[in-house]
């Protein structure tokens, strides 16, 4: 049978090791004679599994001790409300950087709660997406937050380089990268991330908020999405996806086991230098996104006759590779390549686009 490797955006493949653990214990879990997703979040046994993946989320992402970690749902879209509802009493307008799809999508959710001001966006030159960097002076001193998303998933752009927003609470979206690397977390005011790519299951979202910020919420704020109150009932105020965080918790463990993020960096850079590097020298298909500004994790590449696409899309899922077309709003085609893909699964990939490359030429 052919080996498949799922190249899917999200929700993405997960850790075969972590999917075999789960299947193991899926009816029986810890000799309880039940399954994880049976038993009440009250129990000693969940809050002991809930708690162990705070603290290796904590481990793998050296998250310093004046930071919450709350495992939120609604993924990240639920966050693009969740935040300007939560720093509202900041100030009465947010700052914005937009580079694609999800920027965008946040600075529009926030609009129903402040007054949004993009200070930087994305710009062609010479044919290539570049981005501009972020500098103290360019961001309005008074707003509640300056908010960017550090990997558009969609337009397979990624910003490495922190913004400097002075004093200003820096929030990023990291739906799409989180855990792809070392972060300095102490940069930021609020990290937050849906599980779907690298953390886990859909539904699940991760938010690391800084102390200071955890009590700036507009009053109307549902209780289940205020930052303190999750903070105080530990994620718990409500039922909170247990299976979701089980399969996180997991993957986290997992990770660890990969040597920590600086380990899985090292790999991340290798699967894409392979890719980018098979792009490159085909001079068949085409990257748009300047150098600096590639993403590790989602590689975007259009093809030299969109024609051709239909028949790339065909020939790749015969041959084992799947979920390689590009979102509807950009075309083309998007190998995600998350922790979990396989350097193997790379190498296949760019033996199946020579080969196709050197038939359709
Ligand atoms: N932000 C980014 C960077 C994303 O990639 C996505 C989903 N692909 C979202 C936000 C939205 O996530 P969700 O569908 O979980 O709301």
């Amino acid at each position: 049978m052919t080996k498949i490797y799922n190249f899917c955006a999200g929700p993405a493949m997960l850790p075969a090791a972590v999917m075999q653990q789960a299947q193991a214990e899926f009816l029986d879990w810890q000799s309880m004679g039940r399954s994880v997703m049976e038993i009440s979040h009250r129990s000693k046994e969940y809050i002991a599994l809930a708690e162990t993946a705070e603290q290796d989320l904590r481990d793998l992402l050296c998250v310093p001790d004046n930071y919450k970690v709350l495992f939120a749902q609604g993924g990240g879209r639920g966050q693009f409300s969740s935040v300007p509802m939560n720093l509202r009493e900041r100030g009465d307008s947010a700052d914005f950087l937009l580079t694609g799809s999800w920027s965008e999508g946040a600075i529009t959710e926030a609009s129903k709660f402040l007054k949004t001001n993009v200070v930087g966006k994305v710009v062609m030159q010479d044919g290539l997406c570049t981005v501009p960097s972020i500098t103290a002076a360019q961001i309005d001193q008074n707003s509640a937050y300056f908010h960017y998303c550090s990997n558009e998933t969609v337009d397979g752009i990624e910003i490495n380089e922190i913004p400097d927003c002075g004093d200003v609470p820096l929030v990023a979206d990291m739906s799409s990268n989180i855990l792809s690397k070392p972060i300095d977390v102490s940069k930021f005011g609020i990290i937050y991330a849906g599980a779907q790519k690298n953390i886990g299951p859909s539904g699940l979202s991760v938010v690391i908020v800084r102390d200071d910020l955890l009590n700036f919420a507009m009053p109307e704020t549902p209780t289940f999405l205020h930052y303190q109150t999750m903070a105080n009932y530990g994620s718990m105020y409500n039922t909170p996806p247990t299976y979701s965080w089980y399969l996180a918790g997991l993957v986290f463990k997992w990770l660890k086991e990969q040597g920590g993020v600086a380990s899985i960096a090292q790999k991340n850079a290798e699967k894409a230098v392979l890719l980018y590097e098979c792009i490159d020298e085909s001079g068949f298909y085409v990257n748009k996104v300047h150098p600096d500004f590639r993403s590790k994790m989602n590689v975007t590449f259009h093809l030299p006759n969109p024609d051709l696409d239909a028949i790339f899309i065909t020939e790749s899922e015969q041959a084992g590779l799947t979920a390689l077309k590009g979102h509807r709003n950009v075309g083309g085609m998007r190998a995600s390549i998350y922790n979990a893909m396989p350097i193997e699964g790379v190498v296949a990939l760019t033996e199946f686009m020579r080969d196709f490359a050197r038939r359709h030429k």
